[in-house]
């Protein structure tokens, strides 16, 4: 059963960059969207008509709202999923998006517990938490009417090469992003048995606001063969991933990790 137009996706983080990528590409499958974002109001209200323009060019109609929240904050978390139950009364597919980079680029022998403590709580205590308010509903739903056999709801969370690779000058991103994977077995394992599947999309370097800081060394890092895709990642590679998830086109498979990174995990003699 692929995708049915209209079910019903959040994403955090989607006024800009990757999440904007995976909003455009869920637009077009006809999904209604929940565009999270916590500061650029402008920009997820552009992401919300650009949205709007992909579906109608598929000849779709679809409902896209924005929603200021701050993941790192307990009560935004649940102001979140109680605008969901107010403007739309299900939810089909979280995706955790929204993360930070580090504010200063430090040395670990340097860096500082309040940059530690920021990091840790947007880019891992939110999206674990948002994933258990959200689980909580999905096998709420699949009991109640919105459940049939045609209710697949999914998680997916977005985590980085960072998970593996050692940047020691953003070692608080790392360490959020290497705990981060452990979501999703833990929730791929526990959801199982509700009919939730959960994946983690893997990005590598994808050109966005938050690697524009540090362009430079990656173009050289890009010229010097770095990837054996040999090019910067869009935001709409990661978006076309979530895709593929949102069709069902993966049923069988749960807790897996899809690198969408031109191949830089791969190990090269
Ligand atoms: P980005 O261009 O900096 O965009 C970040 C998005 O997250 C914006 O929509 C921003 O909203 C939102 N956001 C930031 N803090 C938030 C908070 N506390 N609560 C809610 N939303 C918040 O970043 P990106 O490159 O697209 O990264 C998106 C995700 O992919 C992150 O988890 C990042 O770690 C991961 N990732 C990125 C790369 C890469 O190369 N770019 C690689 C691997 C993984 P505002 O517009 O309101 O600020």
């Amino acid at each position: 059963m692929l995708w049915r137009v209209n079910e019903v996706a959040l994403i955090t983080g989607a006024s800009r960059g990757i999440g904007r990528g995976i909003a455009l590409e869920l637009a077009r499958l006809g999904c209604d969207l929940v565009i999270n974002y916590v500061s650029n109001l402008s920009a997820a209200q552009q992401t919300a008509v650009d949205c709007a323009a992909c579906a109608q060019a598929k000849g779709r109609s679809i409902r896209s709202e924005v929603f200021c929240a701050d993941i790192g904050k307990t009560e935004d978390r649940q102001r979140l999923i109680e605008f969901l139950k107010l403007i739309f009364g299900r939810l089909d597919l979280l995706v955790n998006n929204a993360g930070v980079a580090p504010d200063v680029r430090a040395d670990v022998l340097d860096a500082s517990e309040e940059s530690f403590d920021r990091v840790l709580s947007i880019n891992l205590k939110g999206p674990y938490f948002l994933t258990q308010l959200a689980a909580r509903w999905m096998i709420e739903q699949s009991k109640t009417t919105v459940g049939s056999a045609e209710f697949k709801p999914k998680i997916i969370t977005i985590s980085s090469v960072s998970a593996y690779a050692a940047s020691t000058n953003r070692g608080d991103y790392c360490l959020a992003k290497a705990a981060l994977s452990m979501l999703t077995p833990l929730y791929a394992a526990r959801l199982a048995e509700h009919g939730i599947n959960v994946y983690e999309i893997r990005p590598g370097l994808i050109a966005t606001d938050m690697t524009r800081a540090a362009k430079e060394k990656y173009d050289q890092l890009l010229a010097d063969g770095l990837t054996p895709i040999n090019r910067w990642g869009t935001p709409e590679d990661v978006g076309l991933a979530v895709s593929a998830i949102a069709q069902n086109l993966l049923p069988f498979s749960t807790g897996e990790v899809i690198n969408v990174d031109g191949g830089f995990h791969i190990h090269r003699l």
